[in-house]
């Protein structure tokens, strides 16, 4: 990623080490009109960025809601509201990237399928079972809103690959407190 688009990223998306990403999200109550137009703004950053999902904590709302989509395409737009994911199956190591950590990928372990209760954006009751990139996805989305993210399920190897951005990340935080921004 180079400068410009760190920039823009930095501008649109709640970054590590925020703490707000570390925190258990409160329920989301509210559905229809404005919840969609929150989601459609997700989907605009998401594609802007070339993410898979989002979750609302990302963009400074700690609730829990989160978007999907992992097909590029505007028919693959899912939103998962007030979700219960249950992980089926072997767990299987896949490589994970965050647009709160940008630049960084961690080899995770996930659950190869997983059943999800949710409630869609107008607050209909819906159940989805599914396996592969999507299963993984909605793993991580799922984490973002228990407060979850990827430098907890980093290995020490990992750790040290990624220590100069992670280190990075701090000390643009650090310069924004001093600021006030
Ligand atoms: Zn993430």
């Amino acid at each position: 990623m180079n400068k410009k688009q760190f920039e823009e990223l930095k501008e649109e998306i709640v970054l590590y080490p925020d703490s707000i990403l570390h925190q258990k999200c409160e329920k989301h109550v509210m559905f229809g009109d404005g919840l969609k137009v929150i989601t459609d703004d997700m989907f605009e950053k998401m594609k802007k960025f070339r993410g898979v999902g989002l979750a609302a904590p990302q963009i400074g709302l700690s609730e829990t809601f989160f978007v999907v989509n992992v097909t590029g395409k505007p028919d693959g737009n899912m939103v998962f509201v007030n979700p219960v994911v249950t992980p089926v199956g072997k767990m299987v190591e896949g490589l994970e990237g965050c647009l709160s950590f940008p630049d960084i990928s961690v080899l995770c372990k996930r659950a190869k399928k997983c059943i999800i209760k949710y409630l869609d954006v107008s607050g209909e009751l819906k159940e989805l079972e599914t396996s592969g990139l999507l299963a993984r996805v909605i793993q991580h989305e799922n984490d973002h809103i228990n407060g979850v993210t990827i430098d907890s399920r980093m290995t020490l190897t990992d750790k040290v690959m990624n220590k100069k951005m992670l280190q990075f990340l701090e000390k643009i935080a650090k310069e924004a407190e001093k600021i006030g921004v």
